[in-house]
């Protein structure tokens, strides 16, 4: 970083939080990419634009009780950050998952302040969750944390404030428990979380919706190098929301995604992997994916995280931040590599982004091509506020389209500053500006 006032600005937040290393992971990353654009508007400094864009607006942490099925009262820590409401509601998912703390709380909800700004819809950032893990639980379980965790959470929501939605650990059973809380406290049925069941207010295609976007957005770095998916084989690490949805488009754009992993281990289809089978396991029985092979024959597990040491075409990290180190980048190109779409929030180490970059890997950040998700929550949004429900086609054509406007966006930022196919630089700048300048119009309250 040579720009001395975002040195400045990256100083300050370093010494005010150093043990937050995730936060600090991401803040440098976006302020290095956005140096250009900062050098051409000197009235950022003069605004303070960039200590505020590093500074949440809000941050909430709570005491989150429930009891456990022996009777005993346990306790976690629930967290939300009210990031930045310069162009709409705070807006950005729950995670619940034992590695849950304020670092990645604010890591995520400072990236989400950037990826929301790209959709192109009205919608803040913020970031929200809890060290519960709910694996192992029973539904009871589930159902009595998250009643707790909305008991508290729901004085600083609502439909026009904040509107939560799923992560990691956060599907369809947890939204449903945390909405029926909501409105039992609240008595009105208003949209104030997105990912609903589809029979109380939920959109179509908003399951589908972050790993059918990511696809879309691949599909368009592979037609800009003038190439096809057809044929294309894929490698996907994790096997949740996420990296089942971007199997399923990978097949229906002419590609043969091969893995799937979670957190102890991979499997290895070379015949691709069966979905029907993989969907059961994840999504109806709860179970680890090693489950996989003994239903499909010729299929492998291998235990611990080698996902990315198989041989692929385009690689797209599904799982969580940091799980792509510099070694796995290296096998990555020496296998011949040349895609890289991130399905989750910041899946690559800064040391792996810069091989790519050095090897002319074509790399999409999760702030542009994982944005699919909270585009299409805030269409769920905006279906609430006009009592209608749009078609699966409807939806899924306006997510598509969101998706090549992301990638258009990023791309003309990056050709702007001379490097077209930066889309780390593209995405966080052309991110930045709109929120910038919302900023600056709305003033500073003395
Ligand atoms: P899910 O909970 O549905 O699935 C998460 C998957 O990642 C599981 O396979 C899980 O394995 C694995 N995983 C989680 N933590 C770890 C870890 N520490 N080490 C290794 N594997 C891990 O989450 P989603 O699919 O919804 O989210 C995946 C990623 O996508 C996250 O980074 C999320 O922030 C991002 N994202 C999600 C969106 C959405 O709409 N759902 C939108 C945009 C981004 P295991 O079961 O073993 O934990």
């Amino acid at each position: 970083m040579k720009n001395a006032y975002l040195k400045r600005v990256y100083d300050k937040v370093r010494d005010r939080d150093p043990n937050e290393t995730e936060f600090l992971q991401a803040v440098k990353e976006v302020l290095e990419s956005i140096e250009p654009a900062v050098e051409r508007n000197p009235d950022f400094e003069k605004n303070g634009i960039i200590e505020r864009l590093v500074e949440p607006e809000r941050v909430i942490s709570f005491r989150v009780a429930w009891v456990d099925d022996r009777g005993k009262v346990q306790v976690n820590r629930g967290y939300r950050v009210q990031f930045n409401s310069a162009i709409g509601p705070y807006k950005g998912g729950l995670r619940l998952h034992p590695s849950v703390n304020l670092s990645v709380i604010k890591f995520l909800g400072f990236e989400q302040c950037f990826k929301n700004s790209l959709t192109g819809l009205p919608i803040g950032g913020g970031k929200g969750g809890s060290d519960f893990d709910p694996k192992g639980k029973s539904d009871a379980e589930v159902m009595r944390f998250c009643q707790s965790f909305m008991t508290e959470l729901s004085r600083h929501i609502g439909q026009f404030t904040d509107v939560p939605a799923g992560d990691i650990g956060v599907g369809a059973r947890e939204i449903g428990y945390m909405y029926g809380q909501y409105k039992r406290l609240r008595n009105e049925f208003t949209g104030v979380l997105t990912g609903k069941g589809i029979p109380y207010g939920g959109s179509l295609a908003r399951t589908e919706a972050t790993g059918y976007g990511l696809l879309y957005f691949v599909n368009e770095m592979v037609q800009a190098r003038g190439e096809s998916m057809v044929g294309k084989t894929v490698v996907i690490s994790g096997s949740g929301n996420v990296a089942l949805y971007a199997a399923e488009k990978a097949y229906a754009l002419g590609a043969k995604p091969v893995t799937l992993s979670d957190s102890n281990g991979y499997i290895y289809d070379p015949a691709g992997i069966n979905l029907d089978i993989a969907k059961d396991i994840k999504e109806v029985r709860r179970a680890r994916i090693s489950e996989y092979t003994k239903e499909v024959p010729g299929s492998e597990y291998h235990e611990g995280r080698g996902v990315w040491s198989v041989k692929c075409d385009i690689a797209l990290p599904c799982a969580t931040q940091n799980e792509l180190n510099e070694e796995d980048a290296q096998t990555l190109i020496n296998n011949g590599c040349k895609y890289v779409g991130e399905g989750a929030n910041m899946p690559s180490t800064p040391e792996a982004v810069e091989l790519f970059k050095a090897n002319k890997v074509y790399f999409a950040p999760g702030k542009a091509a994982n944005a699919g998700g909270v585009a299409t929550s805030a269409l769920e949004m905006s279906q609430n506020s006009m009592r209608l429900s749009w078609t699966f086609e409807e939806v899924d054509e306006k997510l598509h389209q969101i998706m090549k406007n992301i990638f258009k966006n990023a791309t003309d930022a990056a050709k702007e500053y001379g490097d077209p196919e930066n889309l780390v630089l593209g995405a966080n700048i052309a991110g930045m500006l709109k929120v910038a300048e919302a900023m600056t119009a709305q003033g500073i309250a003395y």
